[in-house]
C-alpha cells in the first residue's frame, strides 16, 4: 500500500480517537485484479452492510467511476439509500428478496429484487400487471447451500408453468456456493452440476453464480456475472492466499500511560496480574468499536514496526497495552497505533478474534473518523 498522510489532528481536534482509512484506489485496483480473473463475465459489487462497512455511496460511486453497473445490497433499505447517489444506468439488486408489503418502495426506486420463492414471484407479478409495465428480476435457486432462494423442483414448477412470470423480465438467473472459499471442497463441484440442471431450464438466461471465491475457482464458475464482496475489500477470497490489495488501515490513540508494579490486576476480571514492574498504555477503543472482546490477551497493535500486545480484557470503549518493550517515555497520550495495517490485515485479526474478515469489517462502525485516500 502507498505510503498516505492520515489526517490524526483533524480526527483527534474532533473528538474522535481513531481514524479508518479506506483506500479507494485500492478498491479500483482489487475490481479489476477481479475482472482480470473472471475475464469472460461482467461484473457486480456486494455492497451491502453499507459496502461492508466502508460506505456503500462512497464505495459504488468509486466501482461505478470504474465501469461496475450491477450494485447488490441485502435490504430493500439499503437499496432505497444507494439508488439515489448512482447515475441511473446502475442496477441495484436486493438479495434477501421482497418481504410483503416493499412491492411499491421497490417499484418506486427502480430496485430489482431477487426472487426467492414461488410466492415472490407472485406477488411481484401482481406488482407488474398492477403497475401496467414490466419490471425486473432475478430468480435464485438453491443449489446446496439451504439459506435462501427456490428449491430445484420449485424452479422446474416455475419453468414448467411461465404464466406466473406475467410481467417479470428476469435479468439473471443467480445461486450462491456455500464454500467457495474452500477450492478443495467438494460441495463447490456440487453445486455447479445442480446449477448446470437449473440453468438448462432457462437456457435463454444469464446466470450469476460466483462470490469472491468463486471468482477465484476457475472459468467454469464464473458464468454471466460475478458478485464478489470481500475480496474487493482486500479480504482473502479464499484459504489458498490473498491475492488483492489491502484497503482498510485503523489507527486507534492512546489515551493514557501508567507504570505498576509486580502483583498489579489489569483490566475487568483482573485476568492479569502483572508478574514484574510493567509499563501500560489504554487506547481509545474497544468492543463497541469492532474489536472483538474475543481479542482479550490474543492480539496487539504495531507502533514503530514493534508489536505491543494486549492485556487484559478487551472493555468497551478501551484496550490495554502492554508497552513495556518500549525505551522510555516513548508513546504518549495522543500517539496513534496500527490495529490494521501493513503490520496487521484484516484477516489476521480476525483469526486472532476466531473469526473471518467479513465480522472484523462490518464491525468496524461510526466511532472511527472515516478517511478516504484517492490518488
Ligand atoms: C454476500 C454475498 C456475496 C458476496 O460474497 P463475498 O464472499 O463477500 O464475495 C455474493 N452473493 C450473495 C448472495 C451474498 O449473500
Amino acid at each position: 500500500m502507498c505510503e498516505t498522510v492520515i489526517p490524526f489532528g483533524d480526527a483527534l481536534s474532533q473528538g474522535y480517537a481513531g481514524v479508518l482509512s479506506i483506500d479507494l484506489t485500492a478498491l479500483r485496483h482489487n475490481y479489476h485484479l477481479l475482472q482480470a480473473t473472471a475475464p469472460d463475465a461482467s461484473m457486480a459489487a456486494v455492497v451491502k452492510a453499507d459496502a461492508y462497512g466502508l460506505g456503500a455511496a462512497r464505495v459504488a460511486q468509486t466501482l461505478y467511476d470504474a465501469g461496475c453497473r450491477d450494485f447488490f445490497v441485502a435490504l430493500v433499505t439499503e437499496a432505497v439509500a444507494l439508488r439515489p447517489t448512482l447515475p441511473t444506468d446502475a442496477h441495484v439488486y436486493v438479495l434477501n428478496g421482497l418481504l410483503p408489503g416493499a412491492e411499491a418502495l421497490a417499484v418506486e426506486h427502480d430496485l430489482i429484487p431477487v426472487l426467492n420463492s414461488l410466492e415472490q414471484v407472485a406477488r411481484w407479478s401482481a406488482t407488474a400487471q398492477q403497475a401496467g409495465r414490466p419490471l425486473t428480476a432475478v430468480v435464485q435457486v438453491d443449489t446446496g447451500m439451504s439459506r435462501l432462494g427456490m428449491q430445484p423442483d420449485q424452479l422446474r414448477t416455475l419453468a414448467a408453468e411461465p404464466e406466473r412470470l406475467r410481467g417479470i423480465e428476469i435479468t439473471h438467473l443467480m445461486s450462491h456456493l456455500a464454500c467457495a472459499d474452500e477450492p478443495e471442497h467438494p460441495a463447490n463441484a456440487d453445486q455447479l452440476t445442480v446449477m448446470a440442471e437449473m440453468s438448462a431450464l432457462f437456457p435463454h438466461l444469464p446466470v450469476s453464480f460466483a462470490n469472491s471465491g468463486g471468482a477465484f475457482l476457475g472459468q467454469a464458475y464464473h458464468k454471466a456475472l460475478i458478485r464478489p464482496g470481500i475480496a474487493l475489500y482486500g479480504g482473502a477470497p479464499s484459504t489458498d492466499g490473498n491475492p488483492m490489495r489491502p484497503v482498510v488501515t485503523l489507527h486507534v490513540a492512546v489515551i493514557q500511560t501508567r507504570e505498576v508494579p509486580t502483583g498489579t490486576r489489569i483490566g475487568y476480571g483482573g485476568t492479569v496480574v502483572a508478574d514484574r514492574p510493567l509499563r501500560l498504555a489504554t487506547l481509545s477503543a474497544g468492543y463497541a468499536d469492532g474489536l472483538p472482546r474475543a481479542l482479550s490477551n490474543h492480539a496487539g497493535v504495531w507502533w514503530q514496526g514493534i508489536r505491543l500486545p494486549f492485556i487484559g480484557r478487551v472493555s468497551m470503549d478501551s484496550i490495554i497495552i502492554n508497552i513495556s518493550a518500549l525505551p522510555d517515555g516513548a508513546l504518549n497520550p495522543g500517539d496513534v497505533v496500527e490495529l490494521l495495517g501493513p503490520h496487521q490485515s484484516i484477516d489476521d485479526l480476525a483469526s486472532a478474534a476466531g473469526t473471518i474478515s467479513y465480522e472484523i469489517l462490518t464491525a468496524l462502525r461510526s466511532r472511527y473518523y472515516r478517511h478516504y485516500v484517492e490518488a
